[in-house]
């Protein structure tokens, strides 16, 4: 819900406004996540925290369920209202994964499919990042392929784990190799806190947007780092949204730590000597958007830390729509041709629109 009392988000001249971190689900998916629920087959307590708040019959669920779902004349009228030019839309969390092998690589398929047609639909005002399966590293980069050339999406989403699974696992670097391959950026978005982590982020509600889905990320952004991915992958771009999940604030710390933890060899092979300081990865290997996160300081903290070049608008609609963001976002104190870069050009550049 747009709140009543702003006014005054209009068309402001030099940018485009591309939010892009947006969330959609199919009615299918929201059917399947439902299903689960009832059953509980699958031994994820964090997406029967999540989900079992959002597939419930609060307020804020419903709206969120009934938004999510859209593709057309409610989602644009939402995005009018607030100013929003374009949104980059992704299979919400935690997409597919939650599913079996078999289950969540024919979903992909067919949730790619319905999301190129949207943004055929409307193709000035959307673009779309593909949902694939982790869980078959293999059909998963096929599919992301398949999605790039064959449907026009602009890169993929993973929503974190899978199953407990981290992407530093060379089982799933196909994925890694496809992406860098094709020039497109991998979004790792937030999922709740893994099986192993969760108990005490559930103990006091924590374990979702409020901080768990920050420490799930930003851990699963650095065990990517740390084992060696970008030495492998030069040129692969993560995108991490909130602002880097925090990691930002910890540059200097990392590269003091990681650069004695490897010149020790305290952890062997599984904290193997990168060819560069962890920041070095930050800085070159990542891009920053600020879903959720539309407060000034940590932003300017992170143009300041990590270039203008890196940093990136997105709203994280329909879970954060919220108007007085994109005004407090209009007025950044960048100058003319940083905002232009935040809002438009680094969306552009990164995600060939
Ligand atoms: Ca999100």
């Amino acid at each position: 819900m747009v709140s009543s009392t702003v006014t005054g988000i209009g068309k402001v001249p030099g940018y485009r406004r591309i939010a892009t971190e947006e969330a959609w689900a199919p009615r299918e998916l929201i059917d399947l996540y439902r299903r689960e629920l009832a059953d509980k087959s699958i031994d994820d307590p964090g997406f029967h925290s999540l989900w079992g708040f959002f597939a419930g019959a609060s307020e804020r669920a419903n709206l969120l369920v009934d938004r999510i779902q859209d593709l057309g004349e409610k989602r644009l009228a939402d995005m009018d209202a607030t100013g929003i030019d374009m949104q980059i839309l992704s299979l919400t969390c935690p997409g597919v994964q939650l599913f079996d092998t078999a289950t969540a690589t024919a979903l992909a398929s067919r949730f790619n499919d319905e999301l190129a047609e949207g943004v055929l639909r409307n193709p000035t005002r959307f673009a779309g990042l593909a949902a694939i399966a982790p869980q078959d590293p293999q059909r998963a980069a096929q599919e992301l392929e398949r999605s790039v050339s064959k449907l026009g999406l602009k890169g993929a989403i993973i929503n974190s784990h899978t199953h407990g699974e981290y992407l530093d696992d060379p089982k799933f670097w196909d994925i890694f190799a496809a992406a860098e391959a094709l020039g497109v950026p991998i979004y790792l978005h937030p999922n709740t806190p893994s099986k192993a982590m969760i108990e005490p982020f559930l103990a006091r509600g924590l374990d979702g947007a409020v901080f768990g889905f920050s420490v799930e990320t930003s851990l699963h952004a650095l065990r990517i780092i740390v084992a060696g991915v970008f030495d492998r992958f030069p040129r692969l771009q993560i995108v991490l949204g909130h602002l880097g999940e925090s990691l930002p604030y910890w540059l200097s710390r990392l590269d003091y730590m990681h650069s004695i933890i490897t010149r020790t060899n305290r952890y062997g092979a599984a904290a193997p000597k990168l060819a560069k300081p962890l920041s070095a990865y930050l800085r070159e290997n990542f891009h920053y958007t600020t879903s959720g996160m539309g407060w000034t300081p940590p932003i300017m903290y992170v143009h300041q830390v990590m270039g203008a070049d890196r940093l990136l608008y997105a709203m994280d609609y329909p879970y954060q729509f919220v108007a007085e963001e994109v005004i407090e976002q209009d007025n950044l104190p960048l100058s003319a041709t940083d905002k232009h870069l935040f809002f438009q050009g680094n969306a552009e550049r990164l995600f060939s629109l």
